[in-house]
């Protein structure tokens, strides 16, 4: 996964292949997946939800620049698997999922795992996490018909967040960063993520 998918498609950095190398992703994915939780392709894990492509998790990551330090929010928690890979390079990650069987799922991996700066919530993840915001990175991991505002309000400034932003089929991976109360907005690559459902996205 790491030589052929990550390195050979140009992903260099040290710190997001560790993190990478370290996390068990088998873990994520349902038992009857494990076999293929290495491969290059998103999967199943269970209530319609997809966990993303291993390139993709990088791809995100890498665009979000972590310091270490950083405070990061992730809209659709889903396996857990991107969290966990945040948590192991920054300071603490705030997940919000809809969809309470899949949260309660990521958390028992967390622990087995002892991931202990990782929180979550069961939510609407399009209004963010008010009370713990200002947060340095924010990361969408579901596709929505644009960025919710509360997301960019809830930004810190220096701050950066990524999101695929379109239409149900395909959208944009885009990045938006923002600095000194600018925000500058660019598109990654082309993506296919499962509907981001709440009162900033696709509605139910
Ligand atoms: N990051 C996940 C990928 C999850 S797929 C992983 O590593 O496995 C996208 C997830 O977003 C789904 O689990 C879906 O239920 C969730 N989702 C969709 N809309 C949401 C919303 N408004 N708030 C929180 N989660 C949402």
């Amino acid at each position: 996964m790491i030589e052929e998918q990550l390195v050979g498609r140009g992903i260099t950095d040290q710190g997001v292949l560790e993190a990478m190398r370290t996390v068990p992703r088998h873990l994520f994915v349902e038992d009857a997946m494990q076999a293929h939780a290495y491969g290059d392709f998103p999967l199943p894990i269970g209530s319609g939800q997809t966990i993303s492509q291993p390139y993709i998790v990088a791809l995100m990551t890498l665009a979000l620049h972590l310091t270490g330090k950083d405070r990061i929010l992730e809209i659709g928690t889903g396996s857990g698997y991107h969290a966990a890979i945040l948590s192991r390079l920054c300071q603490k990650v705030y997940t919000v999922e809809r969809i309470d069987g899949l949260v309660s799922r990521a958390r028992k991996v967390f622990d087995k795992l002892r991931y202990y700066n990782i929180v979550s919530r069961i939510d609407d993840g399009t209004v963010g996490w008010p009370s713990e915001a200002p947060f340095d990175a924010i990361v969408v991991t579901a596709g929505g018909p644009r960025i919710p505002e509360p997301l960019l309000d809830q930004l810190a400034d220096p701050g950066r967040l990524v999101m695929p932003v379109g239409g149900q089929l395909v959208q944009d991976l885009q990045l938006v960063e923002k600095r000194e109360g600018i925000l500058t907005l660019s598109t990654l690559e082309q993506v296919r993520f499962v509907d981001l459902i709440g009162a900033h996205g696709w509605p139910n």
